[in-house]
């Protein structure tokens, strides 16, 4: 059992850059023990006012399409060219089933790791979807206050985790392969309609032009999407990570929409959106275990889920008499 520290040691350390006491925080943040998760919200307390002056990136696409690769490559070129200091942070809710994490393997994003300026956090094990994002969403705040002011968050572009993620960034990058086609890329209107750019990926040797194509039958595609709020007109690039190419105008993308989207004020206001989001997110979640469990509820759960299974008792009939119990 490591040892704990005060809430002030944990803020004093998070907030003069120690990564030590950093990532000690991310795992207090990331524990469901409820003395853990306590502690946590004291740290949290005295660090969030330092936190919120990063640019948060989401960054998906499928398993392939070079997210580890580019997000090494792009990470390295805002280190070198930008000064930036970079957290990486993921999001891989399956990961517990697969057995392998997304960045959970030590030698992906070698250079980067390696890198002073960069702090790279695999994703939250074990966990259920809403548990990782709740974890993740703390962990950007902490490492905004341990000084990263720029922060990936990586998740793959298969199901429900591109909402969450989309839910706790400034902006959102698609990876998508050329030619493999929308339907191949599992690749949903919903995630595209969510991108503030895509990038075409592997934009290099015999992959050059159908990257290009592709650049212009995405740009189309995305030109039929009404104009959000943020006025902001999604763009497509061409990129290749091997080659480094392309990488200065995916950045260029990201600081014209802060910009933009700072300038206009929707900026801030999605951020106080997002906000409530995980407000009325952490509500649900509290108010969904604590019903599980309450004595009366567990006692009762076998009995009435056997007959709701069996049809002799209507679930919401039964939601009723189990809710009940709770007064
Ligand atoms: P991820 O599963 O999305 O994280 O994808 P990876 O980064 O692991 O890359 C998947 C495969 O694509 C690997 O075999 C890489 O070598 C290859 N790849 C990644 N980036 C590039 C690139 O810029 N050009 C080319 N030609 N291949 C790439």
């Amino acid at each position: 059992m490591p040892k704990r520290f005060s809430p002030d040691e944990y803020a004093a350390g998070v907030l003069s850059g120690n990564r030590v006491l950093l990532s000690r925080a991310i795992t207090l943040v990331e524990s469901t023990l409820p003395s853990d998760q306590a502690l946590a919200h004291e740290v949290m307390e005295l660090v969030l006012p330092h936190a919120g002056k990063s640019v948060r990136v989401g960054i998906t696409g499928v398993p392939g399409v070079g997210k580890s690769t580019f997000i090494e490559a792009f990470g390295n070129y805002l280190l070198e060219h930008h000064g930036k200091k970079l957290a990486v942070l993921a999001i891989d809710p399956t990961s517990q089933r697969t057995g392998g994490s997304i960045l959970g393997d030590k030698t992906r994003m070698e250079t980067l790791s390696a890198n002073p300026k960069a702090y790279i956090r695999p994703s939250p094990a074990g966990k259920t979807l809403g548990g990782v994002a709740r974890s993740t969403r703390e962990s950007i705040l902490l490492c905004e206050a341990a000084g990263f002011d720029v922060i990936f968050v990586e998740t793959v572009g298969v199901g429900q985790s591109e909402t969450a993620v989309h839910e706790m960034v400034d902006f959102f990058l698609l990876l998508m392969l050329a030619g493999a086609g929308d339907e191949l890329q599992g690749i949903k209107k919903g995630i595209m309609e969510m991108a503030d750019a895509i990038a075409i990926t592997k934009a290099d040797g015999a992959n050059l032009s159908a990257a290009t194509s592709a650049q212009a039958e995405y740009q189309g595609a995305l030109h039929l999407f009404p104009l959000g709020a943020s006025k902001w007109s999604p763009r497509v690039t061409v990129c290749s990570a091997f080659e480094k190419s392309g990488l200065a105008p995916i950045w260029e993308l990201v600081t014209e929409y802060v910009q933009l989207t700072q300038g206009n004020g929707y900026f801030q206001h999605r951020r106080q959106e997002q906000n409530l989001h995980w407000l009325r997110h952490s509500i649900r979640q509290q108010l969904e275990e604590r019903f599980y469990q309450h004595p009366a509820v567990k006692a009762q759960w076998e009995a009435v889920s056997g007959q709701v299974t069996q049809g002799q008792k209507s679930p919401f009939a039964a939601a009723a008499e189990l809710f009940r119990l709770l007064t």
